[in-house]
């Protein structure tokens, strides 16, 4: 197969050249097979049948169609056309007379009329089959196709005209779809047909196509005549032999006849070579006619094609652009805010969907109106100057509703040529929401004009070049400007007059230029002037929308709240100061400590030289108790002064609480001593508060009311608070002297509270040693004794050293009170304990009244020995008192029976074991015979 079928080989989308190259090699081939077919082997053997099927079947692979066949007309009409010679050969292996195979009606005047298929190659099959017949009567209107003698080619074999008729009983049954049939010409007759049928997808039937078919033709044609020359021949030569050997005689006459007729045969032979090698190069020269042609065809189709192209390229960019601008020209109007409306000579032609709606009207209502209709009636004049043609000038007007309401507007005209004429285009647009944004605008900026002067703020609007735009009264005020100053354009010059006025002015214009380099920055600051205002400051961008055009400084003057905000700040590092001062005094005893803190704190907060706390004596002398001194000026600390001058007359009014502030010790008035005096302390301004003793603190008031004395009783003057400016001259400010005054009050408090708690020390000290006295005879009570004895106890047990214990009782003490009276008893008791009081010497010895009439003395870190010895000196001293007891069955005098124990402490034992052992000895002493002193044992 060469090409696929029904490819168009024109077909646009192929490239021209490629195109072309393709039908030349469809050509090439075409031409090389009727040039083999004419050369073949098969005609000149005289083989019909096998020339025919190598027709078929090399035009079947040529045109790749599925079926190749040729026919042959039959019947008396036809079968005259046919060559002599051949007729009769060819009639009896083909043609058979006789009825036809279709039984169909038959048309008159075609009784007879048939084609016969002499070979059918089936492609795909590559079988040859023959003999079907087709019968004109059956076929009336095929049949009459075919006689109109031209290549017949059919591309919908089923529903064409010319074939129908075929379709039920040939076409279909074959698969048929379309068919491609070419006469077959013998000595100017047509002898039959050479048919393509094609099965599948319809097939169009090119010109190039049916010209090969119709070469087929002739090809055939040539064949059939060649064929019976060859057959012509050979019967010759069969007669010729026939005749020799029958009639001999004649042979002479014969061989003449035979070479005459041969002769006549081998000229139309010659003639018929002569013919075939005229049509060849007829063929031939048709061939490349035929290419030219074609070449030049498709040169021609190529540049029509292209042509083509561009016009309708062209055409379809007119078009489009035409749509386009049309589009545009509608989405424009509709597109826009602005009502559009195109006037005529004053009247309304056009009005897009803005107009109507804006003016409450239905589309169609407007068109052909005039324009001064939709005016309110007061502007109807201006009418002629809108529609004038050479105006395009804005007016403002008011238009007019169809409900009858006007709404102020815009309105601009524009002339236009529009379909041939000259029109005005005009754009009416709605200001209603514009004139309220003005109204709104207008009453926004009186706002703002009235809120910036009505502001205790100066405020200044500066561009981004550092012009000055928009200032308020108060900034001309505040920093006492002139309107020259104000018109200044450079940023420079326009600062200057800030920076006249400042105290840091560099700091200033640093800060400044820092906000010129970032001009989104925002920033407050405190300016100090040189005139001692207190000025803060802010400043932040101004925006227009996203953009800074600007910047806003507003400054307002601070300077009484900057005082406020001072005072407050000391009146409450003042009340810190008292309120740390009153918690020492309630936390600590210390009286030193809490005045050195004092004195220390308080110059810190007066930031002064000195401060002391001074102390009378009762001769009015004194001593500088505490002081806080910077270390270049004198110490004063411990210093007795005895001050001449102060007498009787500085007293009285320091008690009733005055108060000195020298703010210069020169220039005070004071007597010479006391300047003298204040010099060497090299004091040039001097703070003086006294510290009044006696002085409830329940009365001192938060304002600093003045102290009350308690009771009636005029309260005593201790000493002084002073503090000492010696760097210079100092004014004292009410608020110091007012912290010196609460302080030298907390000072008196602190002192009463540090004399009332050394009493109370002697109090507790005076009842501590009552507790543990005995009353008659102050010696140590039982109590006391026990408590000794256990520390004694645990102290000697710790140091392994002897403790002794001697128990005294007086002996028949009884028979004494019965006789001398219970007061004389008590005085011997007294008298006793005052001898055992003496004969104890060392410290740690105690003597107690262990009850009644019985005494105790305790001797630590004595043995045993001693302890009989100081036992022996108590006997013998009492003995001594020779207090007379006439009663005693022992003595006259009043005499002691003792018991004496010693031991070395253990820790962890009683001491009641050495009482006991006392006991027991005095108990022996007893009963013994009394006045003596027995040991334990
Ligand atoms: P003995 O020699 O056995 O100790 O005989 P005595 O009488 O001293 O002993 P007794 O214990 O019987 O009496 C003790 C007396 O001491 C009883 C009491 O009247 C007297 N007495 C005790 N305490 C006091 C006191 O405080 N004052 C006076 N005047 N007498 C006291
Ligand atoms: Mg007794
Ligand atoms: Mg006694």
């Amino acid at each position: 197969m060469f090409f696929p079928d029904g490819e168009d080989m024109t077909h646009h989308h192929q490239p021209v050249e490629q195109q072309k190259q393709l039908l030349k090699q469809r050509l090439n081939l075409q031409t090389q097979a009727l040039v083999t077919l004419a050369r073949s082997q098969t005609i000149d053997r005289g083989n019909f049948k096998a020339a025919l099927q190598e027709i078929t079947e090399v035009v079947a692979d040529i045109l790749n169609v599925e079926r190749v066949s040729v026919w042959l007309y039959q019947g008396i009409a036809v079968a005259q056309r046919l060559p002599l010679g051949f007729f009769p050969q060819v009639n009896e292996a083909f043609f058979e007379r006789g009825t036809p195979s279709g039984t169909a009606r038959q048309v008159p005047g075609t009784e007879g009329i048939r084609i016969k298929c002499l070979d059918l190659y089936e492609h795909n099959l590559r079988c040859h089959t023959s003999g079907t017949e087709l019968a004109a009567g059956n076929y009336p209107v095929y049949f009459q196709a075919l006689a109109s003698e031209c290549p017949l080619a059919v591309h919908d074999a089923q529903t064409d005209s010319r074939s129908q008729e075929l379709s039920e009983s040939y076409l279909r049954p074959n698969g048929i779809t379309s068919f491609l049939d070419a006469p077959i010409w013998l000595n100017g007759q047509m002898v039959g047909i050479v048919c393509l049928e094609h099965i599948g997808v319809q097939r169009q039937w090119t010109l190039i196509e049916e010209n090969f078919v119709t070469a087929i033709a002739t090809l055939v044609a040539l064949t059939i005549e060649a064929c019976d020359h060859i057959l012509t021949q050979k019967q010759m030569r069969q007669h010729h032999q026939f005749l020799v050997s029958e009639y001999h005689d004649d042979l002479e006459r014969l061989v003449e006849e035979r070479t005459a007729e041969l002769t006549r045969t081998n000229e139309k032979l010659q003639k018929e070579i002569q013919r075939r090698s005229t049509v060849e190069a007829q063929l031939r020269n048709y061939q490349q006619h035929l290419e030219e042609l074609v070449e030049e065809g498709t040169r021609e189709i190529i540049q029509t094609n292209e042509q083509l192209q561009r016009e309708i390229l062209s055409h379809q960019r007119a078009q489009e652009a035409l749509q386009e601008s049309e589009e545009q020209f509608r989405c424009l109007s509709e597109a826009t805010f602005e009502a559009i409306l195109i006037i005529d000579q004053g009247n309304l032609c056009q009005v897009n969907t803005n107009f109507t709606q804006l003016f409450g009207y239905e589309s169609g209502e407007v068109i052909g109106r005039n324009l001064g209709e939709f005016l309110a009636p007061e502007y109807r004049s201006c009418v002629p100057q809108l529609t004038a043609s050479n105006s395009e000038q804005m007016y403002e007007t008011c238009c007019l509703k169809k409900d009858g309401s006007t709404f102020p507007a815009e309105i601009r005209s524009k002339a236009i040529p529009y379909q041939g004429r000259l029109v005005k285009v005009t754009a009416i647009r709605d200001i209603t929401a514009q004139s309220q944004a003005q109204e709104e605008l207008k009453k926004s900026v009186s706002l703002l004009n009235a809120t910036l002067n009505s502001t205790t703020d100066g405020i200044v609007a500066v561009s981004t070049a550092g012009k000055i735009v928009s200032f308020n009264q108060k900034f001309v005020e505040m920093w006492g400007l002139s309107q020259d100053v104000l018109r200044v354009p450079e940023k420079q010059e326009g600062f200057k007059f800030f920076q006249e006025q400042l105290k840091e002015p560099e700091r200033f214009l640093e800060k400044v230029n820092q906000f010129y380099a970032q001009p989104n920055a925002e920033g407050d600051d405190v300016l100090e002037l040189k005139d001692g205002r207190i000025i803060e400051c802010f400043t932040q961008p101004q925006r227009s929308g996203f953009q800074i055009i600007g910047r806003v400084w507003s400054f307002r003057d601070v300077t009484e709240k900057a005082k406020a905000e001072n005072t407050l700040r000391q009146h409450l590092q003042q009340e810190l100061l008292i309120a740390g001062m009153c918690d020492r005094i309630r936390q600590s005893l210390n009286l030193g400590e809490i005045l050195n803190t004092t004195v220390e704190e308080v110059r810190q907060f007066l930031r002064t030289d000195r401060v002391i706390i001074y102390r009378f004596e009762p001769d009015w002398s004194g001593t500088v108790v505490v002081e806080s001194v910077a270390p270049e000026y004198l110490a004063t600390l411990d210093i007795v002064i005895h001050d001449p001058c102060f007498g009787a007359d500085q007293i009285v009014p320091y008690q009733q609480g005055r108060i000195q502030a020298f703010a210069d010790i020169c220039a005070a008035g004071l007597t010479p001593c006391y300047a003298d005096f204040l010099r060497q302390l090299q004091v040039r301004a001097n703070l003086v508060v006294p510290i009044l003793y006696g002085v409830s603190s329940q009365k001192r008031g938060g304002d600093g009311e003045r102290l009350r004395p308690e009771g009636d009783k005029e309260p005593a003057l201790w000493g002084l608070l002073i503090a000492h400016h010696c760097s210079g001259s100092r004014q004292w400010q009410p608020i110091e002297i007012d912290l010196l005054k609460s302080l030298a009050t907390q000072v008196a408090i602190a002192i009463q509270q540090s004399s009332l708690f050394e009493q109370l020390e002697a109090a507790n000290q005076e009842l501590q040693r009552l507790a543990s006295i005995d009353g008659l005879t102050q010696v140590a009570n039982r109590r006391r004794f026990d408590e000794y004895l256990h520390e004694e106890w645990r102290r000697l047990a710790r140091e392994q050293s002897p403790l002794s214990l001697i128990l005294c009782d007086i002996d028949y003490f009884k028979l004494y009170n019965d006789n001398y009276g219970h007061l004389a008893g008590d005085f011997c008791l007294q008298q006793v304990a005052a001898v055992l009081r003496q004969c104890v010497r060392r410290p740690p010895d105690l003597v107690a009244r262990y009850g009644g009439e019985e005494f105790a003395l305790i001797l630590p870190n004595t043995d045993a020995r001693g302890a009989a010895f100081v036992a022996e000196t108590v006997r013998q001293r009492v003995r001594g008192l020779r207090i007379p007891h006439v009663k005693s069955p022992v003595s006259q005098y009043v005499t002691l029976s003792l018991g004496v124990a010693s031991t070395i402490p253990r820790l962890y034992a009683s001491s009641q074991k050495l009482i006991g052992a006392a006991d027991e000895a005095l108990y022996q002493a007893k009963a013994e015979g009394r006045d003596c002193l027995r040991h334990q044992r």
